[in-house]
């Protein structure tokens, strides 16, 4: 890890998001690394204690939430577990299929998933989503108010895919509350090793390695890793894992998390992204923590 960190702090490529105001502010220097195992040890080098939101990162959580709350199969014929090939945001990705269904790693599914939350009211809803997430962190999270602030007051592309949404009925909620509740989970604010924890989580069958908590089945890891093996780096997914060869899940502020089912996790915060919107370091310094530690998937020896 010690060097994968030497290696790419000095890579320059990439731009920090701006498209929600407040994600411009950060720092493109800042990384961090953090590894953690199934039995609960963590390994860090960098910045993998500073708080960041969460943004897409959220949304293989809340997938695995949902399909708590539905069934796996109830969770898919709702929301799609295809591939778009498409930006995050894309609009048309949402007309690609006659039934309108995407992934929940994309914005459009994304949204849908948060409106499966069960609860009577937005607050409810809210407090059971935000709950949720601490249970696979082993802490409360809280949000950034000021990133929460900042894209609700520029979210118009999300607001009109929650409505598109709305009129395939393949939303299940209120859009602007679905889309509320959707930016209050992405300004969650998280460190890269909170991200390896909750990654870790997902590799060691549902069981937080650090609380001992049962957070979702066996049967919802698989479901939810299967996901972020096809969707979870947008229209780079295909690269990633002929590269890599794990299950992620990136997101615009910075973040990624990997996860080798059985084994742990690996997180990156680094804020500068590609084109897609994925980590630069992000992406360098995981491929390279796969290929020197072994956990490529596909690898026979
Ligand atoms: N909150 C962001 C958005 O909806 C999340 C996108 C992302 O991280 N890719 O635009």
């Amino acid at each position: 890890m010690e060097t994968a960190y030497a290696r790419f702090r000095d890579e320059r490529t990439g731009h920090v998001a701006d498209y929600i105001p407040a994600l411009a502010k950060a720092d493109p220097d800042a990384f961090g690394i953090c590894a953690a195992g199934t039995g609960g040890e963590s390994f860090a080098v960098g910045d993998a204690d500073v708080p960041f939101s969460i943004q897409s990162v959220s949304k293989p959580f809340v997938f695995a939430l949902v399909c708590e709350a539905l069934g796996a199969a109830e969770a898919a014929e709702r929301l799609g577990v295809d591939a778009t090939g498409m930006p995050f945001n894309s609009v048309m990705a949402l007309e690609l299929d006659a039934d309108r269904a995407t992934n929940p790693l994309v914005n459009s599914g994304a949204i849908a998933t948060t409106s499966l939350v069960p609860g009577a009211t937005v607050e409810e809803r809210w407090d059971r989503l935000r709950a949720g997430l601490s249970r696979f962190a082993g802490r409360a999270l809280a949000m950034d108010d000021d990133v929460y602030a900042s894209e609700a007051a520029t979210n118009l592309r999300n607001v009109g895919i929650a409505h598109l949404l709305r009129g395939y009925s393949r939303l299940f909620s209120d859009p602007d509350e679905a889309v509320d509740v959707y930016t209050r989970q992405c300004s969650l604010l998280v460190t890269a090793r909170d991200l390896a924890i909750m990654g870790a989580t997902l590799a060691g069958g549902g069981v937080q390695p650090v609380t001992g908590e049962q957070v979702i089945s066996p049967d919802t890891c698989r479901r939810v890793l299967a996901v972020m093996a096809t969707a979870g780096l947008y229209e780079r997914s295909g690269s990633w894992l002929y590269d890599v060869g794990l299950p992620g899940k990136s997101g615009v502020s910075g973040g990624i998390v990997t996860v080798s089912p059985g084994k742990g996790a690996v997180a990156v915060w680094s804020p500068p992204l590609d084109a897609a919107g994925n980590s630069v370091r992000g992406q360098l310094a995981t491929r390279f923590l796969s290929e020197r530690l072994g956990l490529n998937l596909f690898a026979s020896a």
